[in-house]
């Protein structure tokens, strides 16, 4: 029996959230200690380079490429929030595009090939892409299309003297489009079908007609690679059609749901990595004879950050518990999505600010979580689309 009655605060408790168990935090130390070892020393080399196809390899040979696919083609068999902890210690390398181009491949092109697949896809793409041996991309934007997603061009005919679908259109921004083995392509097979008009394909990125244009330039996410891509006359067998005819817009709009979650898991974690730097920092810098940490000014400014990352960290997980249970919460996935990645540029341009001119400076890493971060608000549905959403579900 405890002989005081006076309470302590539990600063330190561990154990912040209701949805890991034992497990998935033996899983998260052994991704942590491979990430921290053979991933995190290669930050500022890879964002000249971007990162070689071997991390994937690696990834697919230590099984943290299908850590919730099932057994029986490869992966895990762990639940969904054991891509919850793979993105989440991604973010400790340091690097926003390596981080994003392997979420690309295991949580943005894989669910499709996973959920809507034959048996001979799954044994095509699926198998080796979890083993590493194939590199996966998934093309949605296209130059004159990308929030609006109703409105690309790339169109499929089907060819019935061949049994064969014509492909022609562009993509642009496309994660992995430089090393990618296969892309899930968007496409229109019906011009006149509206919502029902749209089908996915498995395009061999090595088909004649498929043409890499570019690698594009950016802001940030400099480890990752960015293609415009062409198709020119590109013919797939009828076999390459991913899912139902007709329906690849509702498939790839249920895509996206568990790209947004993973992608706000990320942003979570880049953030509290910034922070967890930066408090260090404002440790030991020291302005006017003490630490800067100790200015009031600054002190809340960690006070602001952790509450609105943690306010963050709680919608994630409560929505990935949904997700996790067989729930369909657009809702929310799209408030987690927005909120997370708003709270992740707030928190690395905090950061930044609290370096003072070492945070402008490479050689501290905040400049590139910066950089690295503010792509969130616009990749997989930008703050305005996800308000939209939001909006909407009102019935507004
Ligand atoms: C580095 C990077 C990697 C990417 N990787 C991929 C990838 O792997 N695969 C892929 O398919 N795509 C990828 N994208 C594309 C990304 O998803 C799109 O850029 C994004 O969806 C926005 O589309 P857009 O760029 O065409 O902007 P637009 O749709 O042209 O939007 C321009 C502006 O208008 C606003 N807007 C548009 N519609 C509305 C509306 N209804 N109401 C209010 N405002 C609106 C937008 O919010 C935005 O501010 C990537 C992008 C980048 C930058």
């Amino acid at each position: 029996m405890a002989t005081t009655s006076v309470l302590k605060p539990d600063y330190d408790v561990k154990g912040d959230s209701f949805i890991f168990t034992d497990e998935h935090e033996q899983l998260r130390e052994s991704i942590r200690s491979f990430v921290e070892k053979e991933l995190a020393p290669h930050a500022e080399e890879w964002e000249e380079t971007t990162f070689p196809d071997s991390v994937i390899h690696r990834m697919g040979e230590l099984g943290f490429l299908g850590l919730d696919k099932p057994e029986e083609y490869g992966g895990q068999g762990g639940d969904y929030y054991t891509s919850i902890v793979l993105a989440e210690e991604m973010a400790r390398a340091g690097s926003g595009g390596l981080a994003m181009g392997v979420a690309v491949h295991t949580d943005m092109a894989m669910p499709p090939i996973l959920a809507f697949g034959t048996d001979e896809q799954k044994q095509d793409w699926l198998v080796p892409a979890i083993k590493g041996e194939k590199i996966l991309c998934l093309g949605i934007t296209e130059p004159d299309a990308g929030s609006d997603v109703s409105g690309i061009k790339t169109r499929a005919v089907y060819d019935e003297a061949t049994d064969e679908y014509v492909i022609n259109g562009s993509k642009t921004y496309i994660t992995n489009g430089h090393r990618a083995d296969v892309i899930v392509l968007v496409t229109k097979t019906d011009a006149e079908a509206g919502y029902d008009g749209f089908s996915l394909f498995l395009v061999p990125m090595d088909a004649p007609g498929v043409i890499r244009e570019k690698k594009l330039e950016k802001l940030g996410m400099h480890a990752s690679d960015t293609a415009l891509l062409a198709f020119q006359d590109v013919r797939v067998p009828a076999s390459a059609l991913l899912g139902e005819k007709g329906k690849g817009f509702y498939h790839i709009m249920w895509e996206l749901q568990g790209e947004r979650l993973i992608g706000a898991a990320g942003c979570v974690a880049g953030a509290q990595q910034a922070f967890d730097k930066t408090l260090e920092y404002a440790k030991e810098r020291e302005a006017f004879g003490r630490p800067i940490g100790n200015f009031q000014a600054i002190r809340h400014k960690f006070a602001q950050m952790a509450t609105k990352i943690e306010a963050a960290r709680q919608l994630v997980y409560m929505t990935a518990w949904r997700f996790n249970n067989g729930e369909y919460p657009v809702r929310e996935i799209s408030m987690a999505k927005l909120y997370s990645a708003q709270v992740a540029c707030e928190v690395t341009d905090e950061c930044l600010q609290i370096h003072g001119g070492a945070g402008y400076m490479k050689e501290y890493g905040i400049e590139r979580s910066w950089r690295d971060m503010r792509l969130n608000r616009i990749g997989a549905g930008t703050d305005e689309v996800m308000l939209d959403v939001i909006g909407r579900s009102y019935g507004l």
